[in-house]
């Protein structure tokens, strides 16, 4: 089961966190993978590095999804060079935090651009390519706070809550194509996301965590190979939450 042996994958924002897990995860159960990065290429060929010297295969490929022209062009150059693309991970995604009474117009622009309008750029220009093909898997990385909300992430949780309406809708859009589009809702995740949080805060999310403890990439990932796989053929427009029972 799940095997992905054939399967030509991109990870948006794949050099660390979550993106990094999925990455190698995919990579493990047989896919070749496209590590996306756009500040860290250090990280994202020490990715790829370690996928290869397992025996996978990856590659890595530099560009920011805030940008839809560049988001074209990589993916083209995916399609092109490998013939096809199987499954996008757009999961690439930044966190600015606030009340919404401190929020500021730039910060706001600036959350929206990578995390709805990168994340679209790339379902785009993927699904083209799939479109043709008559298959593939579009995952988006949403989060708990798209469903729950949280006090100072106002627009953070704008921004994840959109990529849900954005799944649902594509997954509609393209179910005569066999194409299937869901969203993982990660939780409360132990990444560089999550890293500036002080102890008290982390206490506290601890607390309304019925799992009692903070969920990691590596399970994120399990999620993401599911949705990767053929066995999940009959699975779209659906929310996948990961997050220890935070949100049911
Ligand atoms: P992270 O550790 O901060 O990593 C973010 C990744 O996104 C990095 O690889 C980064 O690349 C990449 N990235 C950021 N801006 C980009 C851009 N403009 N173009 C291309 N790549 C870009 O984050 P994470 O915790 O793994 O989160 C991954 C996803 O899961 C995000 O969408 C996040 O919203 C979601 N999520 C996280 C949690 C959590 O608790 N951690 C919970 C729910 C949802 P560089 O290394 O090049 O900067």
């Amino acid at each position: 089961m799940f095997q992905l042996n054939g399967k030509v994958a991109l990870v948006t924002g794949g050099s660390r966190g979550i993106g990094r897990a999925c990455c190698e995860a995919l990579a493990e159960h047989g896919a070749t993978v496209v590590v996306n990065y756009v500040k860290g290429e250090a990280a994202a060929r020490e990715v790829a590095d370690a996928i290869v010297a397992k025996g996978g295969k990856a590659e890595i490929l530099g560009f920011d999804v805030a940008d839809p022209k560049a988001c074209e062009a990589a993916i083209e150059d995916v399609v092109k060079r490998h013939g096809k693309l199987d499954v996008l991970v757009a999961n690439a995604g930044i966190s600015i935090d606030g009340l919404l009474l401190r929020l500021k117009d730039e910060d706001l622009d600036r959350l929206f651009a990578v995390n709805v309008k990168g994340a679209l750029a790339c379902a785009r220009a993927s699904t083209k390519a799939m479109m043709k093909a008559k298959t593939g898997r579009v995952i988006f990385l949403s989060s708990v706070v798209g469903e729950m909300g949280n006090v100072g992430q106002t627009a953070y949780a704008a921004t994840k809550a959109a990529v849900i309406g954005a799944a649902k809708s594509i997954a509609r859009e393209f179910a005569s194509r066999n194409i299937t589009v869901n969203a993982i809702a990660p939780g409360f995740i132990d990444t560089d996301m999550t890293s500036h949080m002080n102890d008290a805060m982390k206490e506290h999310l601890v607390k309304i965590v019925p799992l009692g403890r903070t969920g990691t990439a590596r399970e994120v990932a399990a999620a993401c190979v599911y949705l990767a796989s053929d066995e999940a053929a009959y699975v779209t427009g659906q929310v996948l939450r990961v997050n220890g029972g935070m949100y049911v």
